[in-house]
């Protein structure tokens, strides 16, 4: 069973409603024991923070990490320690968070197909390797984005934007990357998550012929 990001865990302190994923997981039956590999999108805290309980003990004992080489060199490298901003802390919680996967880590060259019906597409950008997994099966598709959008109105409305001049790693090329997948999506008929937006995030991206978009959602209930 694949989990896409961890989330943000307990351990992290932005929002008080944060580090319900085990419970949620819980409430879909699912033990995290279950869980065979974590494929991350980025190393970001509210993705990967979760990685670990509070002790520091892995949250998905039986899991692979999965991470593409890029991102994986961008925020466990040591070097960003000694920096006077956000990425000091923020890769010392990803260094600790990835702690006990190191001897099951699986590094990956974005663009890679991991297992049969799981390809990679880079979303490069707001993360030096942040990397989206497409998931194909029975002739439907969908691709799991990681933070290449923030919003489910503003992103699609203005495919131009960046996130963040502080927190996207090259902010230009977020944007690019972003166009480039709505792109892809309306060419080939992938369904489209995005993180931050509106349980279940699940929907589609329907071009609106003068080079932006509209996010469609789906109502919480699984598509039959
Ligand atoms: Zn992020």
């Amino acid at each position: 069973m694949f989990l896409i990001d961890a989330g943000a865990g307990r351990t992290l302190t932005w929002r008080g409603d944060m580090g319900r994923l085990i419970d949620n997981l819980g409430a879909a039956g699912i033990d995290p024991k279950d869980i065979d590999a974590v494929l991350m999108t980025h190393l970001h805290p509210d993705h990967a923070f979760g990685l670990i309980h509070p002790d520091g003990s892995a949250t998905f004992p039986n899991a692979k990490l999965f991470c593409t080489d890029r991102e994986w060199a961008e925020w466990t490298d040591p070097e960003n320690l000694n920096r006077n901003d956000f990425r000091s802390e923020w890769t010392g919680g990803a260094l600790e968070a990835v702690t006990p996967y190191r001897d099951r880590l699986r590094l990956f060259s974005v663009g890679e197909t991991l297992f049969p019906g799981v390809s990679t597409f880079s979303v490069a950008g707001h993360t030096a390797g942040m990397c989206a997994y497409i998931f194909e099966s029975e002739g439907q598709k969908i691709v799991f984005t990681g933070d290449v959008c923030h919003h489910q109105v503003y992103d699609p409305a203005h495919p131009e934007w960046y996130f963040h001049m502080d927190y996207d790693t090259n902010p230009q090329q977020a944007a690019d990357a972003k166009t480039a997948i709505f792109a892809k999506v309306v060419t080939e008929g992938i369904r489209y998550h995005g993180y931050h937006f509106p349980f279940p995030g699940i929907g589609d991206v329907v071009p609106l012929g003068d080079g932006t978009y509209h996010f469609h959602p789906e109502a919480v209930a699984p598509r039959h």
